[in-house]
């Protein structure tokens, strides 16, 4: 299988166009504003549905790849690979084809999605569930001929799967699978650890040492970053950096310190979407 190739740079943006919400999303306008802000990577945000069809994907492909700007996809949140009914499992598995499928179309790299709840059964009983459940995924992607990494998200709350042994096993075990890391879900759904950097020196260490080598995790980062409000049960919104307590500039040193290379997204509140993505786009800069 031809998945997307490695990155030479970190590339950082947006988790959907600035003024995304409105009915009629421009991506012309939504992709040159990106250009102008020094930014080189979106997310097209499908979570509630799949705004685009294939042919319009194919212009957003064309526009995006004039602009050099990287795309990912957030499949839908309505998703859980570890549903007790099985209609539901495949339900999930063919929402993120259909959002792999178009993304593939606009030419993107990876598509992320937050797998499964543990309702309450033991961690290793859900992780045998969502593997059943990547194995059809993947045989689906194949059938239909797509070709994109797939990204399970790091969770923000600790009822959700998704932590980093979880992924890191789902990235030995599948071969078009490498996790999509949320720093800031991370940094919730521990009520408040994971913003240090020995800490953070730790996390990237196993995902190095933990994923095969020929897949170049460090050269195919996907990940999320952005402020966060969280509590006891984890993340309970996402807010402006500006007013959450994560050390991004501390983390984006550590990035470039590392040579970390691949696609970083910010997902702040649409007020702050662009200023908080540039903040993270300077830290990185001028470390
Ligand atoms: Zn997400």
């Amino acid at each position: 299988m031809n998945l997307p190739g490695t990155f030479d740079a970190l590339h950082i943006g947006t988790a959907g166009l600035p003024h995304e919400g409105d009915e009629r999303i421009n991506y012309a306008e939504g992709l040159a504003q990106l250009e102008k802000a020094g930014l080189s990577a979106l997310e097209l945000e499908f979570v509630q549905q799949v705004h685009l069809d294939l042919d319009s994907a194919a212009r957003v492909s064309q526009l995006a790849a004039e602009k050099g700007v990287h795309l990912s996809a957030h499949a839908q949140y309505y998703v859980n690979l570890a549903s007790l009914e099985r209609p539901k499992v495949h339900a999930s598995v063919s929402r993120i084809v259909k959002a792999a499928k178009v993304l593939q179309a606009a030419g993107g790299h990876s598509v992320v999605f937050h797998a499964a709840f543990y309702q309450g059964r033991p961690a290793d009983e859900v992780y045998t569930l969502v593997a059943k459940a990547f194995e059809e995924l993947e045989s689906a992607l194949a059938k239909a001929k797509v070709a994109v990494w797939v990204r399970p998200e790091l969770t923000g709350k600790p009822t959700q799967f998704g932590d980093p042994d979880e992924l890191i096993r789902l990235s030995r075990e599948f071969e078009t699978v490498l996790p999509c890391i949320d720093f800031s879900h991370l940094h919730a759904r521990t009520d408040g650890a994971y913003n240090t950097v020995a800490e953070w020196e730790e996390l990237l260490d196993a995902i190095e040492g933990g994923i095969p080598k020929e897949k170049q995790v460090m050269r195919r980062m996907h990940m999320h970053l952005s402020g966060i409000e969280y509590g006891p049960k984890g993340e309970r919104r996402h807010l402006p950096l500006a007013e959450s307590d994560i050390e991004y500039s501390a983390l984006m040193r550590l990035l470039k310190k590392r040579g970390v290379c691949g696609t970083l997204i910010c997902e702040a509140p649409r007020e702050t979407l662009i200023d908080d993505t540039r903040l993270l786009k300077e830290a990185y800069s001028s470390a």
